[in-house]
């Protein structure tokens, strides 16, 4: 399809149906006070290792200040908690204006938040400790510790902390999938740091491109950008880089610009390979007539420090380009905690910390794990199939009717999630359809299922099961529903409110962590992004870039990053971008 008819159509779309941006608005505006400040209160100081003031208080350790901890430590409300926050970083950082701050649209400090800022206006005991976590022992309930400062002696104290409860948050690392040289010589897109020195990378490439001692060749090879990795972050990085050369760095260095080439590899066939085929074919079309050079089916096989080299897919044939700067962004690996941790606990062979729908790690008591590190391993329904059966067949007759079954009906929705799926995809109504679809078809009243037709009826429902990605999206809504969790727990000890227990009696204390698909945005650069919206509404071009605008402005953690991000892009829109190398 057409690229520019395709922007008409979807962007037409988008404003023939207000309910969508209705419902954006309204996402917008819930979404922007995932902070809210209340007065000030000054911490006080805890020696390591011990905590002081009222024992009878429940200690609770967080590990990581990203999306999920943040999330966690701001709707935690429970007063009854003495809570410690342990990260590296002393910030939380806005990790989708990232790319922004690769080519100074965005200053990095206005989209951080120091993490004291949040800790300081609970009016509950919040400590934070700057140090890493080398390593928990789930045993005697205990993480040890390294500060991330050094000592008047030299080296780094370690500590350890005792917990009740812990929150495993410490999100995962870039992968390289252990291709030679990547670390050595690429650059990765997960912290602000790296953005900064990304931003450094091709102001000093020009630099140097344009000393008068340098080559025709050495010139080419400093100048060419190479992406790894076309997924959202790849792209859009990819896009911002563009913008900056041809908008700004080209007008400040006009002898060498003709020499810029950016190069985009990806390994599979096509770049954005998540979303929507439409947006796809859009993006492929825009980087063709932007001039960056999409290479899809080229797996890195090697990056030497001016060399990158490449396989084709098809072919098996190598090729190596000398390049300026590589930017590696291929996927999210395990940290090595996490994959210690794992072993230590029996998750082993796996990528991620697997807990249930109450976001509690699997075969550990109290400890809990969200965001980038951890996945849901949802229940399959076919493993309860048995138990759903006789919970529902009350009078123990061996046979279900339709009343027997609508007293767990909602339940099995609730702890299912796959169900209402595969519902949609066979476009039934409700599960007695269901159900009435296996018994040929019967009138409600006369269906009468066995436990064999019932495990037919349900057998294909697990199919439909699906992980979670791992987006912002998701670590922000595990860290407020754990939260909630938190400050409830007391009241749902004796009043469970979740599904009904399958296998055993009573109810879950909690309802499971159910996820909210808002839309994924992809930005494409020259002020046009795609945007995926649920119900596969597609929307794209420069209408869908104030969108983005609008809704990113509203997720900022605070007013304060809110008002610095928006008189950045103010900035940007009046003098352009910065090109000194601070
Ligand atoms: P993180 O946010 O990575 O936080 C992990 C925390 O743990 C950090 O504070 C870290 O310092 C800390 N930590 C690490 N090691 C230790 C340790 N040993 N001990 C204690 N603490 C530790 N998602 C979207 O939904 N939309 C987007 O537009 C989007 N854009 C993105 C753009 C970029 C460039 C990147 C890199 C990611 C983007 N994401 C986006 C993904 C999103 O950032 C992640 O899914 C999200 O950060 C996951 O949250 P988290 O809390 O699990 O991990
Ligand atoms: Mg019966």
């Amino acid at each position: 399809m057409h690229g520019y008819t395709f922007f008409h159509r979807a962007s037409r779309a988008f404003h023939d149906h207000p309910s969508i941006s209705k419902l954006l608005v309204l996402f917008t505006i819930s979404s922007g006070g995932l902070v809210a400040f209340s007065d000030a209160k000054p911490s006080h100081s805890v020696s390591a290792g011990a905590f002081q003031g009222d024992f009878k208080k429940k200690r609770v350790v967080v590990l990581g200040t990203g999306w999920a901890g943040t999330s966690f430590l701001k709707s935690l409300k429970n007063p009854s908690y003495d809570v410690q926050v342990v990260s590296p970083r002393n910030y939380f950082a806005f990790t989708p204006l990232l790319p922004s701050v690769t080519n100074g649209t965005v200053e990095a400090r206005s989209i951080v938040e120091p993490i004291r800022n949040i800790v300081k206006k609970k009016d509950f005991d919040v400590q934070f400790r700057e140090a890493e976590c080398l390593k928990i022992d789930a045993v005697n309930k205990r993480v040890y510790c390294q500060s991330t400062q050094d000592t008047n002696l030299g080296g780094k104290e370690e500590f350890s902390i005792e917990y009740d409860y812990l929150v495993v948050a410490m999100g995962a690392r870039s992968n390289t999938f252990n291709t030679p040289g990547v670390v050595e010589n690429c650059h990765f897109l997960k912290e602000v740091e790296d953005a900064q020195r990304i931003r450094r990378t091709v102001i000093d490439c020009f630099e140097r491109a344009s000393l008068p001692s340098v080559s025709e060749e050495e010139r080419k090879r400093l100048l060419h950008f190479v992406v790894v990795g076309g997924g959202p972050t790849g792209v859009e990085f990819a896009a911002e880089l563009h913008d900056f050369v041809v908008e700004d760095i080209s007008h400040l260095y006009p002898t060498v610009k003709d020499h810029v080439k950016i190069t985009l590899l990806e390994a599979g066939d096509h770049i954005l390979n998540m979303f929507d085929k439409r947006i796809t074919a859009f993006a492929e079309e825009k980087f063709q007539r932007d001039g960056i050079d999409l290479k899809t089916g080229s797996m890195v096989v090697k990056v030497t420090d001016n060399e990158i080299s490449t396989k084709l897919m098809k072919t098996g044939e190598t090729q190596s380009v000398p390049y300026g700067m590589v930017v590696w962004s291929t996927g999210i690996g395990t940290r090595p905690i996490i994959m210690d941790f794992m072993n230590q606990i029996g998750q082993t062979n796996r990528r991620v910390l697997a807990t249930d729908e109450w976001l509690r790690v699997e075969g550990c008591d109290s400890i809990y794990a969200l965001g980038d590190c951890a996945t849901i391993n949802q229940r399959k329904i076919m493993e309860d199939v048995a138990a759903i059966f006789s919970k529902a067949d009350k009078n123990q007759s061996g046979t279900l009717n339709v009343n027997d079954f609508k007293y767990v009906i909602n339940d099995v929705c609730e702890r299912y999630p796959q169900v209402e799926l595969y519902l949609k995809k066979k476009q039934l109504k409700n599960i007695v359809d269901l159900l009435k679809n296996s018994n040929g078809n019967a009138q409600n009243e006369s269906i009468k299922l066995d436990i064999e037709r019932f495990k037919l009826a349900l057998s294909e429902v697990d199919s439909q099961m699906k992980n979670l990605p791992a987006t912002a999206q998701v670590a922000a809504q595990q860290g407020s529903y754990l939260a909630n969790c938190f400050n409830r727990m007391e009241e749902c000890e004796n009043n469970p409110e979740g599904p009904l227990r399958f296998r055993g009696a009573g109810r879950h204390r909690f309802h499971p962590f159910r996820y909210k698909h808002f839309g994924q945005f992809a930005p494409l650069g020259g002020e046009q992004t795609a945007a995926q919206l649920p119900g596969d509404w597609i929307s794209i071009g420069h209408s869908t870039q104030w969108l983005w605008y609008s809704v990113y402005a509203s997720k900022l953690v605070s007013w304060r990053t809110r008002m610095l991000v928006i008189s950045d892009w103010g900035r940007r829109f009046v003098f352009g971008r910065d090109s000194s190398r601070i």
